[in-house]
């Protein structure tokens, strides 16, 4: 028995190793004689149940639990937890804290609809695919008077609610993971909670409907997720001093807006174009010239139009309903409508050739006509804002024709342009109903529902973005977890034996670096009329090649060592999509307008000109120069960062058991990899070698107190802690003493919260 206490200790000792394994070398005699079972990984990587039948130097003779007999290297196998520990609701629990355990425990629970497990203090929500009998109101009551307590969504917006009120400071639940891993679902599911316990006033049905509304336009159908967000979201959720809402906020990130125009075979645009095409009723199918989505390219170029189990046309009834609710009025709901239609209808409009210099000129069908119309603007100013450029030559302004491809880019950039502006403009209207009042209370909730890394086959600029945002709330996971951790403990005179974690501020010290920084020399190329996604590749090998987490690849290619892995980037149309133009002939054409919705766009997208980004055309193009995308999101992303480092963060971390987007499949490979990215093991090591709960020496005594039943002679703070220390029997190993603060290990508050409710 000694050796199996042996090996949990040095599982906990050895714990500077990256990956977390126990070594067991010498127990592995022992288990041959106790026939104990033991993980053993098979050639493609899985792992398997295992008794251990004898054991010779390295070799290891095995029974699986089908009988068969195999002989095994010892460095194959890792210990497996007794059985009395199958399906323990926190990792920590484990015995035997090896990545087939953790996988197994994941699985045991996942095949019993059990989703949510312990990671220490991060909550691990498997996607079940299919609806799971863990929600609704009975589960609410049931976290709320804490009569349930197993890991939960419920369980850690209870928290949530509960510090923000005990130490008056703002909390955050941030959720991550892979596209199709739950995190949007898993938002929602946070929001329904405190909907349900900050409720009375009915601004929580409010929060509630902007659900449909930004997952109808934002949101779309991908190979990976049905409904996959293409942008980020903060909603942050106010309450007043008695713990019920009071307004909210949401914040988006970084739309995808490409998709508007164009999109991979298999997938589709934003809901609300299907939507819309199905569900609008007739008047305003005549009204707004809607046809069939085959009849416009940009939705039938990827030939995939349905969703199964999805009826678009009722959904577009619950997005009225729900703009009914967040005030947005009819004639606005119109107006939003008539947006949609043209940009459908922008998609159809084609080009001829009208010279031997292949200028060309749009052909006046009905989508020109149909454009002008919904927009209300004049069909010759259509055309000329389609064909034609204004350029600033010294004094003179001179009219270039356009080629082909430059008036389909300059048709395409319009679309796009009016669709985010539409989204933000939403997002807006949205925040206008839900303000804060005058009484702000400065106590909030926030959740961010956030991209997670990405990593694909072909990687471009949307996953640049993506991913730099994902080191950046690694960043931030980190310091949490581990640096605030190791730091406050040795403050505070604790004996903890230093634990060391992956810092990932290399990595972004190579994106952020000034002058010589992947954004920086990103945003220098964008503004070089003569700069290619070819010669900023080579600038960045040229200047980055000494950095470690930096590779030069072939041609346009570049690599970059992230947290969760290495990606190779094409920088192919990096620097269109950074600059993001919008040439000044279409903001004015939007400007001259006579619908409202066009001519706010227009303003909003000069107001967002004054700092120039935009190429400096030798010939001094009258462009709209404005922030590149690349950095108005970092921007944005510091702004996040800062609001984050002042709350109290709950961290959630959703896992995609397979990708075919079906319950019961559980892809052991697949989840590793994810457990790997985002540093669940680490978590539960540290945690469980820590002593995660902490409070004052004032603050303990004054909260627990009242509870001591003997006098205390002297009454400063230390003394009275250590007396109730005492009184409640905790155990010298499950605290410590600081100088400020006492520290306890996992649970050991429990007692004495109860105790104290009770009181
Ligand atoms: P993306 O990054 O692409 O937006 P995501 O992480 O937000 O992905 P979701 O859209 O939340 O993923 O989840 C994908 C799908 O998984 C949902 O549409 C739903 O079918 C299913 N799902 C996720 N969580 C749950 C849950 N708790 N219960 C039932 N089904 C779920
Ligand atoms: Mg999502």
């Amino acid at each position: 028995v000694d050796d199996e206490l042996n090996l949990e200790s040095s599982s906990v000792k050895s714990a500077g190793a990256s990956r977390v394994e126990s070594k067991w070398s010498d127990t592995k005699s022992y288990s041959a004689k106790k026939k104990l079972q033991s993980w053993f990984q098979l050639p493609d990587g899985n792992w398997e149940l295992g008794t251990i039948l004898s054991a010779s130097g390295a070799e290891v003779v095995i029974s699986t639990s089908e009988g068969k007999i195999l002989k095994v290297n010892s460095d194959d196998l890792l210990p497996a937890n007794p059985d009395i520990l199958d399906g323990v609701d926190d990792l920590m629990q484990l015995s035997y804290l090896s990545e087939p355990s953790v996988l197994y425990n994941l699985q045991y629970r996942y095949n019993r609809d059990m989703i949510y497990t312990k990671a220490g203090p991060v909550l691990v929500a498997v996607n079940p695919f299919k609806k799971v009998p863990l929600y609704g109101n009975g589960f609410i009551e049931g976290y709320r008077g804490k009569k349930i307590d197993s890991p939960h969504v419920y369980a850690i917006a209870d928290t949530a609610m509960r510090e923000m009120i005990r130490d008056e400071v703002n909390q955050s639940i941030i959720i991550s993971g892979e596209s199709g891993a739950g995190k949007t679902e898993t938002a929602k599911i946070a929001m329904q909670y405190l909907a349900a316990l900050g409720g009375g006033s009915g601004i929580e049905y409010e929060i509630l409907k902007t659900n449909p509304i930004l997952e109808a336009f934002g949101n779309a159908k991908t190979l990976r997720n049905d409904n996959s967000s293409r942008f980020g979201k903060l909603i942050e959720i106010h309450f007043s001093e008695t713990g019920k809402i009071s307004g909210a906020n949401i914040q988006t990130f970084l739309l995808e807006k490409s998709r508007v125009v164009q999109c991979t075979e298999g997938e589709r645009s934003y809901h609300i174009f299907y939507q819309l095409c199905r569900g609008a009723p007739k008047s305003l199918r005549e009204k707004l010239h809607l046809r069939s989505w085959d009849e416009y390219k940009y939705l039938s170029q990827s030939s995939c139009y349905a969703i199964s189990g999805v009826d678009d046309a009722e959904q577009f009834r619950v997005v009225l309903e729900a703009l009914d609710v967040v005030h947005v009025s009819k004639t606005d709901q119109e107006s939003v409508f008539a947006m949609l239609s043209a940009v459908l209808w922008m998609g159809n409009i084609s080009f001829t050739v009208v010279d031997n210099e292949n200028h060309v000129e749009p052909v006046e069908d009905e989508g020109l006509v149909n454009v002008a119309m919904l927009i209300g603007c004049g069909i010759m100013e259509l055309k000329l804002a389609l064909s034609t450029r204004k350029m600033k030559v010294r004094n003179d302004i001179i009219v270039q024709n356009l080629t082909l491809s430059q008036a389909i880019d300059t048709r395409d950039a319009l679309a796009k342009s009016i669709y985010s502006c539409l989204f933000d403009w939403l997002v807006e209207q949205i925040n206008k109903c839900l303000a804060v009042g005058k009484r702000r209370t400065g106590r909030s909730i926030s959740i961010l529902d956030i991209y997670g890394f990405e990593s694909f086959e072909r990687n471009s600029f949307e996953q640049f973005c993506i991913n730099y945002a994902n080191e950046r709330l690694q960043q931030h996971f980190n310091r949490h977890l581990f640096k605030l951790e190791q730091e406050e403990y040795i403050q505070d005179g604790i004996d903890w034996a230093k634990v060391e974690f992956e810092d990932n501020q290399d990595c972004l010290n190579l994106f952020e670096k000034k002058p010589l920084g992947l954004l920086s020399l990103l945003d220098e190329e964008s503004t070089f009329p003569n700069g290619t996604d070819l010669t900023f590749a080579n600038k960045l090998k040229q200047h980055l090649k000494s950095n470690s987490c930096f590779r030069g690849e072939r041609d346009n290619a570049f690599s970059v060592c992230h947290y969760a892995g290495e990606v190779i980037y094409d920088t192919t149309g990096f620097l269109e999509k950074n600059r993001d133009l919008l040439h000044l002939d279409s903001i004015q054409l939007l400007s001259s307008c006579t619908c409202h919705l066009p001519q706010t766009f227009a303003s909003v997208m000069l107001a967002q000109s004054e700092k120039p980004v935009g190429p400096l055309h030798k010939s001094g193009g009258v462009d709209s120069q404005k922030l590149s995308v690349a950095t108005k999101f970092k921007g944005q992303l510091f702004q996040l960062m800062h609001r984050l480092e002042n709350t109290t963060p709950h961290f959630i971390r959703c896992i995609k058991p397979n990708n075919v987007q079906s319950p019961g499949v559980y892809d052991q490979k697949l989840v590793l990899q994810q457990l790997r990215c985002c540093g669940v093991l680490e978590v539960v090591r540290i945690s469980r070698s820590g002593f995660p709960t902490r409070m004052s020496h004032q603050k303990f005594a004054r909260r627990y107190g009242f509870l001591l039943l003997d006098h205390v002679a002297s009454q400063d703070p230390l003394s009275v802690s250590v007396a109730i220390l005492h009184q409640f029997n905790i155990l010298p190993e499950m605290y410590q003493v600081g100088y400020t603060k006492l520290f306890f290990r996992t649970g050991q508050i429990g007692v004495l919260e109860d105790t104290r409710n009770r009181t």
